[in-house]
C-alpha cells in the first residue's frame, strides 16, 4: 500500500513507493530512509554540541559555526542519500 506524498522540490503528488517524482525527477526518501538520515544527523549534532562545548568552556562557541557544521554534514547526507 503506498500513499500520495508531496513532492518537496515541486508539491506535485507522488507515490510513497516512487524513487523520483516523475515531475522534476527529485529522489524521494522513503520514511525509513529518512528516519535513518535523521537519526544520524541528530547522532552527529550531539557529537558536535559536545565537542563545542568541551572546547569553548565559556559556551560563546559560536552558533554560527555549529550550524555551518551542522549543515555540511546535512548536505553531505542528503548528497550520499540521493547517490544512485
Ligand atoms: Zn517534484
Amino acid at each position: 500500500m503506498s500513499k500520495l506524498i508531496n513532492c518537496p522540490d515541486c508539491g506535485h503528488q507522488v507515490s510513497s513507493g516512487a524513487k523520483s517524482c516523475p515531475n522534476c525527477g527529485r529522489v524521494i526518501s522513503s520514511t525509513v530512509a529518512t528516519l535513518v538520515v535523521w537519526a544520524v544527523v541528530i547522532v552527529l549534532g550531539a557529537i558536535v554540541v559536545n565537542e563545542m562545548t568541551l572546547r569553548n568552556q565559556d559556551g560563546a562557541a559560536s552558533l554560527k559555526e555549529l550550524s555551518r557544521i551542522s549543515q555540511q554534514q546535512t548536505d553531505r547526507l542528503r548528497h550520499l542519500h540521493d547517490s544512485p
